[in-house]
């Protein structure tokens, strides 16, 4: 791999056979498949200094390893996705676990047995618990829509304080909405695990940190002699699509185009913007060994933040006397702000008007969006690498 800053004088994009628009996992996914595969000459455009999208991870002043973009823990069900990801990392075997600070109080969420214990005491906690277990089963993910169901005014009784007490405040906070702006579909998702497991993922095939972080990761991914990658360039300017053609430095380009940015910007916003939510992240380093028990702590009924996350509990990292901690704030997000586009608002106006952008490159058959932004989806880690290894199956059919 070559890792250049800018684009070389006389950039040749016709001496590539795929350009690929972003490093993160969508962009760096495709250009590994594709110069194995196929022996493509690829080159990765990625306006940051650095690859891994979001991601990305460096270590601080303080020595300590954190995710700069909000604090990632890789999860999956997809064989293919682990094995595929695995060539390029080890993993720990770090469980993530959340607690919710409720009225100072921490409780573990998903909402499981000992959180009921903390949260009505420990005899009527423990009764409501027998009737989930005799309700259910022990070991499910219930959501508070089944509870309420139920017609039952104990199960009602824990659905009410889930929902006002873990998932409303939060969500308001997290969309910027009101309770009645909150749609019910998803408030109906909210889970009770009926058990003890205390893990937030507790019924996943793999999960873990990445053992060197995911930097690292992605270096060995894009290390491949035919993957070229170029930081801090905007693909912008040299990228125009219209209906009909895909013109890279002002030439129609007859290779393939990853294109895993955001479809709005690449019309200029004609159309209008794509509404999403962004976060502001402060990072703190405190001369302390530990500041909370977990990785996560959600802040559900109290402050303006929605979590604070302290990295040393998710790498295991062992640095005495330090640690650095982040607080989340949720914002609106407004393009020409510099912020980063975090949570697309899937709102049906919305999706209607990323349809109206993806129409325009429909015609295009080298033009292949795909990741977060370019589909303009809710998508995690793997997520996008199993798209994008779709993606790329469909390329190298096409090619071989
Ligand atoms: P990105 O990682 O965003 O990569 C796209 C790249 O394209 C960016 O680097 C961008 O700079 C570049 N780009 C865009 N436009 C241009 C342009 N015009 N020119 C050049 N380059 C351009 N997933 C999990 O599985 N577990 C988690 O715990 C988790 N936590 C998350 C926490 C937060 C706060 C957020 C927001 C997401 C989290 N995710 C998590 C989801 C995860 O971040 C995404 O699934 C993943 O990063 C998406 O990869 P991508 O390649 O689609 O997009």
């Amino acid at each position: 791999m070559a890792i250049a800053s800018g684009l070389p004088a006389g950039f040749n994009a016709d001496s590539y056979d795929m350009i690929v628009v972003g490093a993160g996992y969508a962009g760096s996914v495709c250009a590994r498949r594709l110069a194995e595969a196929c022996g493509f000459h690829v080159a990765v455009i990625e306006r940051r200094d650095h690859i891994a999208g979001n991601a990305y991870d460096y270590v601080d002043d303080a020595g300590i390893l954190v995710h700069k973009y909000g604090p990632h823990i890789y999860h999956t069900q997809s064989d293919r996705v682990h094995q595929f990801l695995s060539r390029f990392t080890e993993w720990t075997n770090y469980q993530h676990k959340v607690l919710a600070n409720i009225h100072g109080t921490l409780m573990p969420v998903p909402f499981n047995h000992k959180s009921l214990k903390l949260a009505f005491g420990e005899e009527r906690g423990e009764a409501l618990y027998r009737k989930l277990v005799e309700t259910f089963g022990e070991n499910k993910k219930v959501p508070i829509l089944e509870l309420r169901e139920k017609n039952d005014p104990d199960l009602q009784e824990v659905a009410d304080y889930v929902y006002e007490n873990v998932f409303l405040h939060y969500t308001m906070k997290q969309w910027g909405t009101t309770p009645d702006q909150v749609d019910p579909s998803v408030t109906g998702r909210v889970p009770v695990f009926v058990g003890d497991d205390e893990r937030y993922f507790p019924l996943v095939a793999h999960q873990g940190m990445p053992a060197e972080g995911y930097t690292k990761l992605f270096e060995r991914l894009l290390d491949h002699d035919l993957i070229d990658v170029f930081l801090g360039v905007d693909v912008r300017d040299i990228l125009m699509v219209d209906e009909d053609y895909a013109k890279v430095c002002g030439k129609p380009y007859g290779g393939e185009i990853v294109y895993t940015g955001p479809l709005d910007e690449l019309f200029g916003l004609d159309l209008g913007a794509l509404p999403y939510r962004t976060l502001d992240m402060q990072f703190e380093t405190l001369d302390v060994d530990q500041f909370q028990p977990v990785g996560t702590v959600n802040y559900t009924t109290s402050e303006d933040f929605t979590r604070i996350t302290e990295f040393k509990n998710m790498t295991g990292q062992v640095v005495p006397g330090k640690t650095t901690i982040m607080r989340e704030y949720s914002k609106a997000y407004t393009p020409e702000s510099g912020q980063t586009p975090y949570y697309a608002i899937l709102e049906d106006e919305n999706k209607q008007l990323y349809q109206r952008y993806l129409a325009r490159v429909s015609r295009l058959t080298n033009f292949h969006p795909v990741g977060r932004l370019a589909e303009y989806r809710y998508y995690d880690m793997d997520g996008v690498v199993a798209s994008a290894l779709d993606l790329s199956d469909e390329l190298v059919a096409a090619h071989n």
